[in-house]
């Protein structure tokens, strides 16, 4: 089935407690993209970028089978800029800068080679350009996923709901989830989203794993527990981009689709947060990630005791 994503195409800017970095490449579709790539599964992105976006940089994307004719570039504006510092549990981190620039006016072009993806992800951006683009398909895709945070829940909460209601997955955080549900339990606030919209809800909870929610099913799974955490930026986008990816290489959305997915997710998503930004996700191979995926195994099998 045909991928087809949107998110930021960027510049980050981070600093952890192991060090900083200049301005490097980042955005949430471009970890989406990398994801997708590191499952061979190809993928279309639409974004926008200004003339400033080094050449260097699209042609990382495009060695790696990643499809941007949807990615504009504005030459005489500038490119999203995201700068970001985590605290020492790397959990949690404070926005420096945000430099929306070209991302300000961002009116989706989706290639007509794409305008029938079955499987659209709707990667985190504002909510008003996730409905455009939900809009712009030739017809509604088959699964629609939803990226979001907090921070559209605070200054877009009337346009959030709106694409909440059209979505079939959503994949948020705990806390995210708490504020948008008020609730505390995450079961509880799992049945309030879905009451909102989506069949499924993804619960992210960064070094403790995920919970994926259906009708009365609950699936749980750990984070794989690394030696080497440095740098979380693009975890989420990683882990939205492996699921979608392992869904339209599958091109079934069943529950037990979407286990499976989770894991995929999580998986890649463990690789992104061992180095600087797109550092080592672009460099995952195929038998990384199934030396990964036996891991997941091996942390959650054991025989039944009684
Ligand atoms: P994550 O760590 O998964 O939350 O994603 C981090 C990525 O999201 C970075 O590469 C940023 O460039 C991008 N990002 C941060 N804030 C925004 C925003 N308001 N809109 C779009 N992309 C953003």
């Amino acid at each position: 089935m045909k991928l087809l994503a949107v998110g930021s195409v960027a510049f980050d800017a981070i600093e952890t407690p192991f060090g900083k970095t200049g301005k490097i490449l980042g955005g949430a579709a471009t970890f989406i993209g990398l994801a997708a790539s590191a499952m061979k599964t190809e993928v279309s992105l639409v974004s926008v970028v200004g003339g400033d976006f080094p050449q260097e940089y699209f042609d990382l994307l495009k060695s790696k089978n990643i499809n941007i004719d949807g990615v504009e570039i504005i030459k005489n504006g500038k490119s999203f800029f995201w700068s970001g510092k985590y605290h020492n549990d790397l959990n949690s981190r404070d926005t420096l800068i945000t430099e929306v620039n070209v991302l300000a006016d961002f009116d989706p072009k989706i290639p007509e080679h794409s305008a029938d993806a079955e499987v659209l992800l709707l990667g985190n951006l504002d909510p008003a350009v996730q409905l455009s683009v939900l809009d712009k398909m030739k017809k509604r895709p088959e699964l629609v996923i939803l990226d979001t945070m907090n921070f559209w829940m605070d200054i877009a909460l009337e346009n959030l709901m709106k694409i909440i209601a059209k979505t079939d997955v959503i994949s948020i955080n705990d806390e995210e989830a708490r504020q948008l549900s008020g609730e505390y339990s995450l079961v509880k606030a799992a049945k309030k989203i879905r009451e909102m919209g989506p069949k499924f809800v993804i619960i992210k909870k960064g070094e403790h794993g995920a919970l994926l929610f259906h009708e009365s099913k609950i699936f749980a799974i750990p984070a794989l527990p690394l030696e080497d955490v440095f740098d979380p930026t693009g975890a989420g986008d990683t882990f939205a981009g492996g699921f979608a990816a392992y869904i339209a290489k599958k091109g079934k959305f069943d529950f037990e689709t979407m286990k499976s997915a989770l894991i995929i997710g999580s998986a890649l998503a463990s690789f992104t947060v061992e180095k600087f930004g797109t550092e080592r996700i672009q460099n995952v191979t195929s038998e990384d990630l199934t030396d990964r995926i036996n891991r997941f195994k091996e942390l959650t099998t054991f025989e039944a005791l009684v």
